[in-house]
């Protein structure tokens, strides 16, 4: 837990979301400034800044996570239909929160870009 850590307050219930998935490993809930229809931020409960914070010892998150976003996009129906997911890593790539995450992103045509 860092205390200065967005995400990891919403973990801990410090700070207010709407929860879309949770189990003992990854926490999913609503993006506060959805860009679509659907726009889900799937993060480990555990405090991981980035994917360059990735360690062998908890890699295995990533595979947590994807399973996460297998059952939230069946959970709001568009698993068939299709979704994007997308992970910001460093400034370059606009990451804003220092804590894991990926953007299950869906319920509109996307084009070739996207955030
Ligand atoms: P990134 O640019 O990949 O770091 O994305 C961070 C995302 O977290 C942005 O889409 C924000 O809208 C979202 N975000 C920031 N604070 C919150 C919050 N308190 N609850 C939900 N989503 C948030
Ligand atoms: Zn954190």
């Amino acid at each position: 837990m860092m205390q200065d850590c967005v995400f990891c307050r919403i973990v801990n219930r410090q700070l207010p979301s709407t929860v879309v998935y949770e189990d003992d490993k990854v926490m999913a809930f609503n993006d506060i400034n959805p860009v679509a229809p659907i726009h889900v931020i799937i993060i480990p409960k555990e405090h991981i800044a980035s994917v360059n914070d990735l360690t062998d010892n908890n890699a295995s998150v990533m595979g947590d996570i994807h399973l996460a976003a297998k059952k939230i996009a069946e959970k709001l129906g568009v698993a068939d239909k299709g979704y994007r997911l997308i992970n910001n890593c460093g400034p370059d790539a606009g990451q804003t929160v220092f804590h894991l995450h990926y953007h299950l992103i869906a319920g509109v045509k996307l084009g070739a870009k996207i955030i």
